[in-house]
């Protein structure tokens, strides 16, 4: 490559120099390459930046192995809400196209050694693994080491909606989220990258009397708990999306705190500041069992070696059932795949995330322009399946262009899937579990990654001897079987 100031992708602003620093930093295929410099996202779906990209790295050192295509998003050309919207949905199957490999075919080199021991391991790489290792840090707990099987932000934490709101249905979701957003917030300025943080808002929108009847219930414990909630007529929810339907609607329920982050650089801030503080983040390396002696684990496995240790935390998101498994314990958690999709950017238009009651519908226009949303289908099985479908691209263009009808001629540009992390009661597992020194920190559903900030931070400091937040007496495991479960019902997507 000449100068490496010279864009490889043209459409995200990302050059060479950019793709040299990824490399030095470990990031040494495609799918990673991707992800940390956000090349290959924008309108040209890769087109211009993909062979260059594969250039750069061959010549810094990777193998051809490892500079492997990453995977193609449909549709394969972008086509519009409006065109899908015409077709019938109930004509489509629920199965998608060829499975999507989390990782490349061939495994990249991980990231650094194993190390033989350390006082905590923590299993996965999302926004709730590397949240933790970077709290833990703060609070001088240093001799951590990540585990991630593919790269940071493989699972769920790099492909949801970024949607991070004080809207919830009970005091300690509320505490939570607001904390979160307080954190997100101030994200940039302390851990030196943008993360596209926008309070925007959230507007639900109730199309029945059961819905409306439940957001006045709702705003009522808001207010008890400092959230601005409002419920607005249809004709004021027009001064806030003056695009909306407004007979689609009865009232709708708006909160200008509530916010979008762009998710990948969220992860990326908390990984990459836990190293700086000590923590190291193994990508590549999959852990395949534990040694335990008695109540304890002493040592988790991987596919690479073993690592002593004092203490082992599962965050593994929709696949914290099977690593659980793996120690003998049985967790609840159901996977369950949920959709999303991006159109082509356009000029700022729309301000909060939009939410219709009752259907799952979400949207919100991403400080890059493009309109981000999401549907979840009542018909999904259970099951760890991130395969894409034109049924959810014409359930979601039907519903869209309902609720908006000037979208029918935008037109899609990548579609996704990723899997919810599902508890019985739609509240996470934490703490001990099995092991007295097997942590659980799953079952985060369709709102772990603004949950992460405010729940990580918590943890940190328990773990590091704070009193216990209420939190983890509530949600523990043995709570289903005690029957003490009284479960969250306001969940998007
Ligand atoms: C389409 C969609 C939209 C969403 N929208 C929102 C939203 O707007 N707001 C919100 O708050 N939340 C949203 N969510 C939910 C949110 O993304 C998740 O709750 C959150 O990212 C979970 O983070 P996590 O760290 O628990 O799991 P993950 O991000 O899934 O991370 C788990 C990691 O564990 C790794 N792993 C698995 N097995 C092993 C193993 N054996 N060894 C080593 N590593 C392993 C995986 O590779 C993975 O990287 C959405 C989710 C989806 C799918």
């Amino acid at each position: 490559m000449g100068s490496s100031k010279a864009f490889l992708c043209a459409c995200e602003d990302v050059t060479a120099e950019d793709v040299q620093r990824a490399f030095a930093r470990g990031y040494r295929d495609l799918e990673s390459v991707k992800r940390y410099t956000g090349m290959g996202t924008g309108p040209c779906q890769g087109k211009t930046c993909l062979a260059l990209a594969a250039r750069e790295l061959l010549r810094l050192g990777a193998t051809p192995g490892e500079v492997a295509p990453f995977t193609v998003r449909p549709p394969l050309h972008p086509t519009s809400l409006g065109a899908l919207a015409s077709l019938d949905p109930e004509a489509l199957p629920l199965e998608g196209g060829a499975p999507v490999p989390l990782a490349p075919a061939v495994t990249p080199r991980p990231s650094m050694p194993l190390p033989a021991r350390a006082k905590v391991v923590i299993i996965g790489g999302g926004i709730m693994g590397v949240g933790l290792a970077y709290n833990l840090c703060r609070r001088g707990i240093t001799d951590v080491v990540l585990l991630e099987r593919a790269y940071v932000n493989a699972g769920a934490s790099g492909r949801n909606g970024g949607g991070v709101r004080a809207q919830w249905t009970t005091p300690t979701m509320i505490r939570l989220a607001r904390r979160s957003l307080e954190i997100g917030e101030h994200f940039a300025s302390e851990m030196g990258i943008n993360v596209w943080f926008r309070r925007g808002g959230y507007l639900f929108l109730a199309p029945t009397r059961e819905h409306v009847e439940r957001i006045e219930k709702n705003a009522v414990l808001h207010a008890r708990h400092g959230v601005r909630t409002r419920i607005l007529t249809p004709a004021e929810a027009l001064e806030v999306v003056p695009q909306l339907d407004s007979s689609r609607f009865l009232a709708a329920s708006w909160n200008p705190d509530d916010a979008v982050v762009f998710p990948w650089p969220f992860a990326w801030g908390y990984a990459s500041r836990a190293e700086a503080l000590g923590a190291k983040v193994v990508t590549f390396t999959r852990v395949t069992g534990f040694e335990s002696t008695g109540k304890r684990i002493t040592a988790v496995v991987t596919d690479r070696g073993r690592i002593a240790c004092e203490t082992v935390v599962n965050a593994c998101g929709a696949w914290s059932r099977e690593v659980a498994a793996l120690a003998g314990v049985k967790l609840p958690n159901e996977p369950e795949r949920h959709e999303i999709l991006v159109t082509e950017p356009q000029k700022p238009w729309l301000q909060p995330l939009v939410s219709v009651l009752g259907s799952g519908l979400y949207f919100s226009q991403s400080g890059r322009g493009e309109i981000v949303g999401g549907l979840g289908d009542p018909d999904e099985p259970s099951g760890l399946d991130t395969r894409s479908t034109l049924r959810f691209l014409a359930r979601f263009s039907r519903a869209i262009t309902a609720a908006v009808p000037i979208t029918a001629g935008l037109q899609v540009m990548r579609q996704w899937a990723g899997c919810y992390d599902v508890t019985p009661d739609n509240n996470p597992i934490l703490g001990a579990a099995g092991h007295d020194n097997f942590l659980q920190l799953s079952g985060f559903v369709g709102h772990g990654f603004m949950m992460a900030p405010a729940v990580t931070e918590l943890m940190a400091g328990w773990m590091a001897g704070d009193p216990p937040d209420e939190i983890f007496q509530r949600f523990t495991l043995d709570r289903f079987a005690r029957g003490d479960v009284k479960g969250e019902d306001f969940i998007i997507g």
